[in-house]
């Protein structure tokens, strides 16, 4: 986090500001509004500013800055428009610790002036830290049409039933629900309507109508593969809403980083060599806090019915009693053949596609190979990748063509995402050459192929730029693009 941000109270608290122009009576204007003991220092003022001054709402100190002019101030603005007295005043403020916003200069200034979207008691407040204030201002935009202007009615209604309700619900997460019904059900559509006797009426009713035992839930949300944008609306819901989250290893810090701030994380990660909870232990976590009426989040990578173990974890929920849901998420094949640009059955390669994992031990081994080795299928491989040779070998051994192309998508649709392309009869080795580590999902079949002219996102596939050979024996990617800066040179 580059900036700390903090909502300051100035009420009654001198705060200067240097300049006398539009710039310096904006700022002074949102001072103001918080209810600051605004002065203003300049040799002239702007007829705003001079009009406040004369009714006495601004101190204006005439004349050029002086130092005794930051004497008993808490917070200094400067926006003169002169750059050295602006380094000036950023110095002296500096050296006796007072906080000084110099407008429009991010690195003299010692605080920030956010966007801010206000529906007072609720204030929002957007910063980019200096480096995209434009963008910080777009996010403020959108925000403002998403917020209601009832938002502050409602927030102003329910801190004077505060200590009522706090003391009718005096468990958390019960308050919540509370909090939630008022925000959302008939009371917040009243206050919309402009209706506040009849909303508080309401709310009353609300307030005096019987409370029900909290019930623990558990909640089997899918994370998707990593993008925090491939949750879906209702994962989210269910990660603001939660009071305990136990999450995979596989679920990204993104993702997390939307859940509910105080809801307490617990990662019960599978990796080998590094702390784990058995599947038992699972189990048991989320009994353990089902029973104490808690909102259960059992967060997963990609969907939980996919290699997830989220059937095993509903059997248990069910013999036990506890009410559960399932929010479906992005499974990697999904998302991998999406970010690499690979269309899993486009028709003039592919007629299906299967979802499988491979475990080539024998004792484990219960894969069909002779059907899996067939033409115009695409095969989503999930595996660990030492998995590889194993895997490769029983395929070539049923008869899939050495040359069917392949795509390894390590990291899909992350940041880091990284796509190595080859054909089947290199596959192990293209992978510890290229050293693809977990998480990576394996895409097996023509359609592979297409990853190297359709690719849009991160880098593109490293290394060998495999050039279609006569004869058809490395297909790999058609670098489109490379060809077309040929010609055109
Ligand atoms: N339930 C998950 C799969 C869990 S099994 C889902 O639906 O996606 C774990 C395997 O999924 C990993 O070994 C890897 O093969 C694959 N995987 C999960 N996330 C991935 C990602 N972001 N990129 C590539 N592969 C991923």
């Amino acid at each position: 986090m580059k900036l700390y941000p903090l909502f300051a109270d100035l009420r009654d608290r001198s705060v200067l500001v240097v300049g006398g122009g539009a710039v310096a009576e904006r700022k002074a204007a949102m001072l103001l509004e918080a209810g600051a003991g605004v002065t203003v220092g300049a040799p002239s003022l702007s007829p705003a500013l001079e009009a406040w001054a004369a009714s006495g709402r601004v101190v204006h100190r005439a004349g050029t800055f002086v130092p005794e002019w930051l004497d008993e101030v808490w917070l200094v603005v400067a926006a003169t428009g002169d750059g050295a007295l602006h380094q000036r005043i950023a110095e002296l403020a500096a050296a006796r610790r007072i906080f000084v916003n110099v407008v429009d200069d991010a690195s003299r200034s010692s605080f920030q002036v956010p966007a801010v979207i206000d529906r007072s008691p609720i204030t929002i407040a957007i910063s980019s830290g200096g480096d995209a204030p434009m963008f910080a201002r777009l996010i403020r935009e959108r925000l403002e049409t998403l917020l209601d202007h009832s938002l502050g009615s409602l927030a102003t209604l329910a801190s004077k039933l505060r200590k009522r309700i706090r003391l009718r619900y005096p468990d958390p997460s019960t308050r919540r629900s509370f909090y939630e019904q008022l925000f959302s059900g008939p009371v917040a559509d009243l206050v919309r309507r402009g209706q506040p006797v009849q909303a508080q009426a309401e709310a009353e009713r609300l307030l005096a109508s019987p409370v029900d035992p909290p019930r623990g839930t558990v909640v089997l949300v899918g994370a998707g593969p990593g993008d925090p944008g491939l949750l879906t609306l209702r994962g989210l819901r269910a990660l603001n809403e939660a009071d305990v989250i136990l999450h995979d290893r596989l679920v990204s810090t993104e993702v997390l980083a939307l859940a509910r701030r105080d809801a307490e994380r617990i990662a019960v990660g599978k990796e080998s060599g590094h702390h784990h909870t058995t599947q038992d232990g699972i189990h048991a976590l989320m009994l353990e806090h089902a029973s104490k009426g808690r909102r259960v989040v059992r967060l997963k990578g990609g969907d939980p019915f996919v290699f997830g173990r989220g059937g095993e974890e509903l059997e248990f929920l069910r013999v036990h009693g506890v009410p559960y849901e399932v929010v479906p998420g992005i499974t990697a094949a999904v998302a991998c053949a999406a970010y690499a640009g690979i269309p899993l059955t486009h028709r003039d390669h592919a007629q299906s596609v299967r979802l499988l994992t491979a475990h080539c031990k024998a004792s484990h081994d219960t894969l069909d190979w002779p059907a899996l080795a067939r033409e115009r299928q695409t095969l989503a491989v999930y595996m660990g990748v030492s998995q590889l040779e194993a895997f490769q070998q029983r395929l070539l051994a049923h008869g899939r063509a050495a040359s069917t192309p392949f795509a390894l998508v390590e990291n899909g649709s992350r940041p880091e995402q990284r796509v190595v392309t080859g054909t089947l009869g290199r596959l192990a080795r293209r992978a510890v050459q290229q050293s693809v580590k977990s998480p990576a999902l394996l895409i097996l079949g023509e359609v592979a192929a297409l990853a190297g002219s359709l690719a849009w996102f991160g880098a593109p596939p490293p290394g060998e730029v495999l050039l279609p050979l006569p004869g058809g024996a490395e297909p790999g990617r058609a670098p489109d693009r490379l060809l077309a800066a040929i010609h055109q040179a």
